[in-house]
């Protein structure tokens, strides 16, 4: 492996929580001085301690905080950051922010503003991921006409069901599925409302709907000056209400020429479209084919799974990229090596799943051979009402499949969380589950599960 050439000096972290805590370690492993940021329900978070600097930016509520751009760039000006990074989250891919904090005069770890502006719109991340020849689901090329005629004719071409889409949808909102043609343009019309009301943007567009696909998704690196490399796939099939709960690496049981296929038009469309940082390309997966549906262009919550299988670090190479440097490994550096698994750990009711903010009385972090705990939580720590509810992350590395669903089924016997509700019952259930255990299961496994207990 190549040393990098060139350091960031102060990285200012833009967010709070596990992932704050994971950046804060990778940047101490480096050598790079931190900035943590926090509003006022914040103080008790455990990276503050850690990190060099601190900042307080707001009152609780994240518009007057953690999403509040003028707070966030003044705290990196008065306490000489010369990077910001955005976690994932909050301002993670927003456009606007990068461009203030690029144009202030600071790194921002991410894609350039251009490059999330191209992905946030889904319509125009698609036309870019055909022209690179990476396949995706098929439906209206480009935006659904309001017209009812040209409307009626792509759905007749494209085949029922379809499901339409607000191309500046997010967080699984703003999406219709519809069985027949009669009921496509009044669809098309309250999707369109929606859209415009919660994205300020009212276009829509059309996809043929996939009945019983799996969510598995590509990861990326690319370092902005022609480098891209891939660090293989994972599937997050095991989602309730398009949110993911348990993650693997790689995605089991995938035809091995889609696969190699697919990952290496990802890899050409960041070259392409000068792709800088990490990044992940989400895919739908049907009949042994892969369909691209949309691109993250930012760090995620489930990377920890891909570095246990590779051994590369996912974040550090975000902020050695950022400094300037190109990536430091090649295509061939990478080996996927024995399998891992993800169980997200949340502050709710693991039977009605409500939020359950509060203070953790008593907390046990599991440990052994192959287990990784990435969470911010300790003893007498108080979880606020304020935030998304993930409190860790459990993660397992085994040999096989089997050895790193063993080992999660022993941490998760282990850890102990005291005090507030969390959806920990909830995977130790998962993890005994036969069709899980055996692999592939399709995006409404879970919700089919839940429904018939
Ligand atoms: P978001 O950005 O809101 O997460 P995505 O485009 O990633 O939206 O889609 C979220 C989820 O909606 C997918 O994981 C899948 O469960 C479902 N979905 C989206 N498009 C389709 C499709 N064409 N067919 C079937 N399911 C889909």
């Amino acid at each position: 492996m190549l040393k990098p050439q060139k350091k960031l000096e102060k990285v200012l972290i833009a967010n709070r929580g596990e992932i704050a805590l994971r950046i804060l370690r990778a940047c101490k492993e480096m050598g790079i001085k931190t900035v943590a940021v926090y509003s006022t329900a914040d103080k008790e978070l455990m990276h503050l301690g850690l990190a060099d600097e601190t900042v307080c930016i707001g009152p609780a509520p994240a518009n007057l905080s953690y999403l509040h751009i003028p707070a966030i760039i003044a705290a990196a000006e008065v306490t000489g950051a010369t990077a910001i990074h955005p976690g994932y989250g909050f301002l993670a891919e927003n456009a606007d922010f990068a461009e203030q904090v690029e144009k202030s005069g600071f790194a921002f770890i991410g894609p350039k503003a251009d490059t999330i502006r191209l992905m946030g719109d889904k319509v125009s991340a698609k036309h870019a991921m055909i022209a690179a020849g990476v396949p995706t689901v098929p439906g209206s090329d480009g935006p659904l006409p309001e017209d009812e005629e040209t409307a009626l004719r792509i759905g007749r071409e494209v085949g029922y069901p379809v499901i339409i889409k607000a191309a500046g949808g997010g967080g699984g909102r703003g999406m219709r599925v519809v069985h027949r043609e009669e009921d496509l343009i009044e669809a098309a019309k309250q999707t369109r409302e929606e859209a415009g009301a919660w994205f300020s943007n009212p276009m829509v567009y059309l996809e043929k709907y996939l009945t019983n696909p799996r969510h598995v998704e590509v990861q990326v690196i690319s370092d902005g000056q022609g480098n891209a490399i891939h660090l293989g796939d994972r599937d997050c099939s095991l989602q309730r209400r398009h949110q993911k709960v348990l993650e693997e690496a790689p995605a089991p049981g995938i035809d091995e020429t889609a696969r190699a296929e697919v990952l290496a038009r990802c890899v050409k469309a960041c070259v392409d479209i000068n792709y800088r940082g990490a990044g992940t390309f989400e895919f739908l997966y049907e009949n042994g084919r892969f369909y691209f549906i949309e691109m993250n262009t930012r760090v995620q919550v489930e990377h920890p799974v891909s570095e246990m299988v590779t051994g590369i670090d996912i974040v550090k190479e975000m902020l050695s990229i950022a400094a300037g440097n190109k990536l430091s490994f090649t295509q061939a550096d990478v080996n996927i090596h024995g399998h891992s698994l993800e169980c997200r750990i949340n502050a709710e009711d693991p039977a009605t799943f409500m939020p359950s903010p509060g203070m953790v009385k008593h907390f046990h972090a599991p440990g052994g051979n192959g287990v990784r705990v990435d969470s911010h939580l300790y003893s007498g720590y108080k979880v606020p009402s304020n935030y998304d509810s993930l409190i860790g992350k459990l993660i397992t590395w085994g040999s096989t499949r089997d050895e790193a669903m063993a080992r999660m089924r022993n941490a998760l016997d282990e850890i102990v969380v005291d005090g507030i509700k969390t959806n920990i019952p909830l995977h130790r259930d998962l993890v005994n589950d036969e069709g899980f255990c055996k692999g592939g299961v399709n995006i409404h496994y879970l919700e089919h599960k839940l429904a018939n207990q």
